[in-house]
C-alpha cells in the first residue's frame, strides 16, 4: 500500500477518535476550535510529500515551537545550552511547578515549561532583542512559508490567563536560573506558543531531524548530525511529557506535541510525519493524534522500535 493510501485509510477510520478529546480550555482562544479537525502530512527525506484532509489548515502550534527554540539554541550557543538545563524525562505535567521547586530550579529537559522557558531565556540573553521575530523567521524559512504568523488573540489570551507558567518563570527567577525580568521572557514565550503552522508547514520544517541536521528543502545544514540525534533523543522520552511511556508503547517514535492538537514525529533517515486533531487527552497530547500515528506505524512499520 502506498503512502497517499495509508493516510486516506488513517482519514476514514479516525473518526470515532475525534470527540472523544477535549480541546484546551485553559488558553481561552483555543476553545473555539472545532473537534471534527483532523490533518496529517508526510514528508520523506528524498522529497516526496502526502497529505490528507485538514493538513493545510493553519493551527496553533504551542509546545511544539519548543523545538524551534532548542534548535536555534543549540546552533546558536552550542553545549552551552546543557549547562541550563537536563536531558532527562520528568514524569511530572508540562506545567508542573513541584519538581522545578525540589530541584533548586533547574529543569528536567528542554520540554516541559520550565525547561522552555529556560532555553528561551538563553536564546534571547544570545539575540539581545527580537527574539521572538528570530523563531518566526526561523519557522518561515525551514517551512519555506512566508506567510507564517502569530496568532494575536492566542497570544493575548494566553498571556493573560497565564497564571502557571508566570509561576514557572518567577520560580525560575528567584533561584537564578534565568536572566531576563520573568514578564519580559513570558511575553515572548506566549508569542513563540502562538505560531499558527499547518501539518504541511510543520513536516517541512522539521524534515532536519530525520535527516541528519540536513533540509532537502534548503539544500542547507541547519543542525549538525550530533544535533539532530540529541534532539530526537530528547524528544523520544520528554516530547510528549508524562505520556512518553505509553506513546513509546503504541507509537516508538521521537515525537513533539502541543496543547493546539499538533504532534511532529520523526523517523530518522525516512522522513517527518505531522498529524493534528484539537481533541486532547489527559496529558495534553492529541488523542486522534496518537491514534493516528499509531495506525500509520503499525500500516508502515515505522516504528524505530
Ligand atoms: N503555551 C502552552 C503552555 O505553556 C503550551 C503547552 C503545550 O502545548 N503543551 O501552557
Amino acid at each position: 500500500m502506498g503512502l497517499d493510501e495509508v493516510l486516506q485509510e488513517i482519514a476514514q477510520g479516525i473518526h470515532p477518535y475525534l470527540a472523544k478529546g477535549k480541546v484546551a480550555s485553559y488558553i481561552p482562544a483555543l476553545r473555539r476550535v472545532p473537534l471534527t479537525k483532523f490533518g496529517m502530512a508526510v514528508c520523506m527525506v528524498d522529497g516526496a510529500e502526502f497529505a490528507v484532509r485538514d493538513a493545510a489548515e493553519p493551527f496553533s502550534i504551542q509546545s511544539i515551537s519548543k523545538l524551534f527554540t532548542l534548535m536555534l539554541a543549540m546552533s546558536r550557543i552550542g553545549d552551552e545550552v546543557w549547562r541550563h538545563v537536563g536531558k532527562e524525562p520528568s514524569g511530572t505535567a508540562f506545567n508542573s511547578l513541584v519538581q522545578l521547586e525540589y530541584e533548586k530550579g533547574i529543569p528536567r529537559n528542554p520540554f516541559i515549561n520550565a525547561g522552555a522557558l529556560t532555553v528561551l531565556d538563553c536564546l534571547m540573553a544570545n539575540t539581545r532583542g527580537r527574539t521572538a521575530e528570530i523563531i518566526r523567521d526561523y519557522a518561515r524559512v525551514l517551512s519555506r512559508n512566508f506567510q507564517i504568523d502569530y496568532d494575536e488573540k492566542v497570544y493575548a489570551s494566553e498571556l493573560k490567563a497565564a497564571y502557571r507558567n508566570r509561576s514557572i518563570a518567577n520560580l525560575l527567577r528567584s533561584h537564578g536560573r534565568i536572566g531576563q525580568e520573568p514578564e519580559h521572557l513570558l511575553d515572548t514565550y506566549c508569542r513563540q506558543c502562538s505560531l499558527e503552522m499547518s501539518c504541511v508547514d510543520l513536516a517541512r520544517a522539521f524534515l532536519p531531524l530525520a535527516s541528519a541536521g540536513h533540509s532537502p528543502l534548503l539544500h542547507e545544514t541547519v543542525l549538525t548530525e550530533r544535533q539532530a540525534r540529541r534532539i530526537n533523543a530528547i524528544m523520544m522520552t520528554s516530547g510528549v511529557y508524562d505520556s512518553a511511556g505509553s506513546f513509546a508503547f503504541r507509537v516508538g517514535l521521537p515525537a513533539k506535541s502541543g496543547v493546539g492538537g499538533g504532534i511532529v514525529a520523526v523517523v530518522p533517515r525516512r522522513c517527518c510525519i505531522t498529524v493534528w486533531s484539537p481533541g486532547l487527552d489527559r496529558a495534553g497530547n492529541s488523542l486522534a493524534g496518537i491514534a493516528a500515528l499509531e495506525m500509520f506505524v503499525r500500516a508502515t512499520k515505522m516504528s524505530i522500535l
